[in-house]
């Protein structure tokens, strides 16, 4: 079932574990990643719960070309002929249907991408996003590059309700973390990377994870500024 984080931002779990997100716009839905094979299904069924259809997403930006976000990308695309966006460092990941090998700093991020179930449909963007560029057409969606966990991995920051999502810059499973370093590009830019995200915010989106607002986004802040020692 669709969640309301803020006025006009929507969780949307597509398993039990992960998130799309939609932000409502004038111009129609902007979705902000996609899931697995298996999340276009969860995606339409919560348009329907909110009286809504595909067509009404208008465009789809994606966090970084890693399977959990991209692989059912193709589908959306196709059912709601809006554009997909994402940092082009990212591109000839997408293209390629894969990770590729210096993708992953780790051995075990490196079999795991052999994996033809980790595979995906390899897909053009229809645009790129880069950093500080506010998302035409989604009513206040900032790109915040965050490089680490993939090279052209980004956050966002909706400025009208000062929500983040974090993307895979933070995972919130059990406890926020980083995640596990060999399934990142670049472990070590990770750190560096949030300290860039604004300390004002009102509501926190995780790909991976449950959202927080309230004081468990006081906690939020509080762990990054401990983060950055
Ligand atoms: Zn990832
Ligand atoms: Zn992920």
């Amino acid at each position: 079932m669709p969640e309301q984080l803020a006025p006009g931002v929507i969780r949307i779990p597509t398993t039990r574990r992960d998130n799309a997100f939609l932000f409502e716009g004038d111009k129609g839905y902007t979705l902000v990643d996609v899931g697995w094979a298996s999340a276009p299904k969860a995606i339409t069924a919560a348009l329907a719960d909110l009286s809504r259809k595909p067509t009404d997403i208008t465009r789809i930006v994606i966090t970084h070309a890693h399977p959990d976000h991209v692989q059912g990308a193709g589908l959306i695309r196709e059912l709601t002929g809006a554009p997909l966006l994402i940092h082009p460092a990212e591109n000839t990941w997408l293209q390629a249907g894969r990770v590729p090998r210096a993708g992953r700093s780790g051995a075990l991020g490196r079999a795991l991408d052999r994996l033809p179930k980790l595979h995906w449909q390899p897909l053009s963007a229809d645009g790129p996003l880069t950093d500080g560029q506010l998302i035409d057409g989604s009513d206040g969606l900032r790109v915040l590059h965050t490089p680490g966990h993939s090279p052209g991995h980004i956050a966002l920051v909706h400025e009208p309700t000062r929500t983040l999502l974090t993307g895979d810059a933070v995972f919130h499973r059990s406890e926020r973390a980083l995640g596990p370093a060999q399934l990142a590009a670049d472990p070590h830019l990770r750190t560096g990377s949030l300290a860039r995200i604004p300390r004002d915010l009102k509501a926190v989106g995780f790909a991976h994870g449950t959202p927080l607002t309230g004081s468990g986004v006081d906690t939020f802040h509080e762990w990054l500024n401990a983060l950055q020692g």
